[in-house]
């Protein structure tokens, strides 16, 4: 059986970043950029004040206070249109460009108009230490023409995409979001509108999993469910991969009677890559590859219970996806922390303990929430993270440090 770590690696290896697409920079948000991206504009695109004030020449400073003919005012979006002499100050608002001849500008606050009226305007400025330069942005100082502003491989936050508006870029090329297909099959799932008769379950994972796909970035297409027969299998399968870049199925992978999931996907020409991997829950895990002259799509079995779908979705799902993505970060981040309680793990499997994270005068600890067994969802929600331990029975004392896998906090995350 492979450890979770060579499951992983051959899972990365057969995930392969999309295709690249151009797109409008409103559908661009979370994509990761393929070109880099340069301005076509020095930005500030001219020599401009940071604050209201006056523009005036610093030498006119150099005794700390001085009397100056005001010659006009300019707004932002206004142009000067009076060069500064000396002994002249032009005020200027936010934003505004410096005139010419101006060197530095002083807050309107260390100011005071001394003359209103028909005449020139005269203000007293009262500024010890008048540097040249002083609240004046500089043309090009933030970005110039040419220079790349966002690199390929990025991905695009919020800022980035008001970055993409400011230098001109209505469309930028990406790597796409992938398709992924959900199907949870088992014939004891019924609808979550439904109350289950005895027997019956409802089905959770079919929106779960959907959900943990969108939360990683992906475009998930209506779930669907299937019964555990071949037909309808076949029937409900084939159309979901044909239609995405990577399946998930929840339930029949284990090696019940009724676990027909994995024969189901082969004889739709999806090729077994693994099958069982040292994990606990997950250990049922079935990954496959289906490749076409024009893609290669992914498909993962899930095991049914909630839990162990949830951790081998986080474990190997979720890096497939931002793979696709062309993200460089795709696992769960990762962290230690120490346990508030002892903790005894037992058998030969890496565990995922479904744990709270928390904070003492030491720092970060961890605590596991107390899980039933592999379908307590109630317990998951409690949970922000997954304690990680070797395989092997034994005690972890009160205090002891652990690898945690910190849970998405929502979408994009
Ligand atoms: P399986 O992996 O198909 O053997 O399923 C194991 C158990 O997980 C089932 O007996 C159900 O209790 C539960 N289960 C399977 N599929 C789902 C589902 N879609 N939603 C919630 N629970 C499920
Ligand atoms: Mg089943």
């Amino acid at each position: 059986m492979l450890s979770v770590e060579e499951a992983l690696r051959l899972v990365v290896e057969h995930a392969q970043p999309l295709a690249a697409r151009r797109v409008g920079r409103s559908n661009a948000l979370g994509r990761v950029l393929a070109e880099d991206v340069a301005s076509d504009i020095d930005s500030p695109p001219f020599d401009r004040s940071t604050v209201e004030g006056y523009a005036l020449r610093a030498a006119d400073l150099t005794g700390g206070v001085a009397e100056l003919r005001v010659l006009e005012e300019v707004v932002a979006g206004a142009l000067p249109m009076m060069p500064v002499e000396p002994g002249a100050a032009t005020r200027v608002m936010t934003g505004a460009p410096i005139p010419a001849g101006a060197d530095a500008v002083v807050m309107i606050e260390r100011s005071q108009l001394v003359a209103r009226g028909d005449s020139a305007e005269r203000v007293r400025i009262d500024e010890p230490r008048c540097s040249i330069g002083q609240n004046i942005a500089r043309r090009a100082s933030a970005m110039r023409v040419g220079q790349i502003v966002i690199a390929r491989g990025q991905s695009l936050r919020s800022v980035e995409i008001g970055l993409l508006a400011e230098v001109g870029r209505d469309d930028v090329m990406v790597v796409p979001s992938p398709q992924v297909s959900v199907v949870a099959t088992g014939n004891e799932l019924v609808d979550p509108a439904v109350k289950p008769n005895l027997g019956q379950i409802r089905n959770s994972n079919g929106s779960m999993l959907a959900a943990a796909a969108a939360e990683c970035g992906a475009h998930v297409l209506p779930p669907q469910t299937a019964h555990d027969d071949r037909d309808t299998l076949r029937h409900i399968l084939g159309p979901a991969l044909e239609a995405a870049d990577v399946l998930v199925v929840s339930g029949g992978v284990s090696v019940g009677v009724l676990d027909l999931v994995p024969a189901t996907l082969e004889s739709l020409g999806v090729e077994q890559v693994f099958h069982k991997v040292r994990a606990k829950p997950g250990k049922p895990v079935w990954f496959g590859v289906h490749r076409s002259e024009t893609r290669t799509r992914l498909v993962f079995g899930l095991p049914g219970n909630p839990l162990s779908s949830f951790v081998g979705f986080q474990l190997f799902v979720r890096p497939a996806i931002r793979r696709l993505q062309g993200r460089s970060d795709l696992q769960l981040q990762e962290t230690t922390a120490k346990l508030e309680i002892a903790f005894t793990n037992r058998g030969d499997r890496e565990t995922y303990v479904p744990s709270r994270m928390g904070v003492d005068q030491h720092g970060a600890t961890i605590r596991p929430v107390g899980s039933t067994g592999s379908g307590d969802l109630a317990s998951m929600a409690r949970a922000d993270a997954l304690m990680r331990l070797p395989g092997g029975t034994r005690t972890y004392e009160a205090g002891s440090s652990a690898a945690v896998l910190l849970l998405p906090a929502g979408i994009g995350s």
